[in-house]
Protein backbone atom coordinates (compact mmCIF):
# COMPACT_ATOMS: atom_id res chain seq x y z
CA UNK A 1 0.00 0.00 0.00
CA UNK A 2 1.63 3.79 -0.71
CA UNK A 3 0.99 6.07 1.47
CA UNK A 4 -1.58 7.83 -1.09
CA UNK A 5 -4.07 5.49 -0.95
CA UNK A 6 -3.69 5.26 3.04
CA UNK A 7 -5.11 9.14 2.96
CA UNK A 8 -7.88 7.34 0.39
CA UNK A 9 -11.09 6.45 2.32
CA UNK A 10 -14.03 8.16 4.29
CA UNK A 11 -14.25 8.18 8.11
CA UNK A 12 -18.18 8.16 10.28
CA UNK A 13 -18.74 11.72 11.25
CA UNK A 14 -18.44 11.84 14.92
CA UNK A 15 -21.03 14.76 14.31
CA UNK A 16 -23.27 13.34 12.29
CA UNK A 17 -22.84 9.98 12.16
CA UNK A 18 -22.31 10.21 8.29
CA UNK A 19 -19.27 8.61 6.49
CA UNK A 20 -18.66 11.56 5.05
CA UNK A 21 -15.46 12.69 6.79
CA UNK A 22 -12.53 13.01 4.26
CA UNK A 23 -8.90 14.11 4.93
CA UNK A 24 -7.57 17.15 5.19
CA UNK A 25 -3.89 17.49 3.04
CA UNK A 26 -1.53 19.85 3.83
CA UNK A 27 1.57 21.49 1.94
CA UNK A 28 2.30 20.96 -1.43
CA UNK A 29 0.22 17.56 -2.37
CA UNK A 30 1.83 15.53 -4.61
CA UNK A 31 0.08 14.82 -8.41
CA UNK A 32 -2.15 11.78 -7.37
CA UNK A 33 -3.00 13.50 -4.15
CA UNK A 34 -4.42 16.80 -5.91
CA UNK A 35 -6.81 14.00 -7.91
CA UNK A 36 -7.83 13.03 -5.37
CA UNK A 37 -9.10 16.78 -4.08
CA UNK A 38 -10.31 16.82 -8.08
CA UNK A 39 -12.74 13.96 -7.08
CA UNK A 40 -13.65 15.46 -4.23
CA UNK A 41 -12.34 12.29 -1.85
CA UNK A 42 -9.71 14.60 0.16
CA UNK A 43 -9.25 18.55 0.90
CA UNK A 44 -6.56 20.78 0.72
CA UNK A 45 -5.85 22.35 3.96
CA UNK A 46 -3.43 25.64 4.23
CA UNK A 47 -0.31 25.19 3.53
CA UNK A 48 0.62 25.47 7.28
CA UNK A 49 -0.37 23.15 9.35
CA UNK A 50 -0.49 23.20 13.42
CA UNK A 51 -0.84 20.88 16.28
CA UNK A 52 -4.92 21.69 16.10
CA UNK A 53 -5.30 22.24 12.28
CA UNK A 54 -7.93 19.57 11.70
CA UNK A 55 -7.45 16.40 10.07
CA UNK A 56 -10.47 15.56 8.81
CA UNK A 57 -13.76 17.50 7.31
CA UNK A 58 -16.88 16.04 6.94
CA UNK A 59 -18.64 16.53 3.54
CA UNK A 60 -22.38 16.05 4.99
CA UNK A 61 -22.22 18.98 8.02
CA UNK A 62 -19.23 20.73 7.09
CA UNK A 63 -17.56 20.38 10.73
CA UNK A 64 -13.95 19.98 10.80
CA UNK A 65 -12.27 17.77 13.52
CA UNK A 66 -8.56 16.77 14.96
CA UNK A 67 -7.88 13.16 15.25
CA UNK A 68 -5.39 13.02 17.54
CA UNK A 69 -6.11 16.36 19.97
CA UNK A 70 -10.16 15.88 19.49
CA UNK A 71 -10.02 19.04 18.41
CA UNK A 72 -12.95 20.63 17.12
CA UNK A 73 -13.48 23.31 13.98
CA UNK A 74 -16.44 24.54 13.19
CA UNK A 75 -16.84 25.78 9.74
CA UNK A 76 -15.91 29.55 9.82
CA UNK A 77 -18.63 30.67 7.59
CA UNK A 78 -21.42 28.53 9.72
ZN1 LIG B 1 -20.78 15.42 9.77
Amino acid sequence: MTEDQSMIGQRHCPFCAKKAGIRIIYGSPPIAVYLLHLKGEVILGECRRNKSSPDWHCKACGRRWNERTGAIVHPSNG
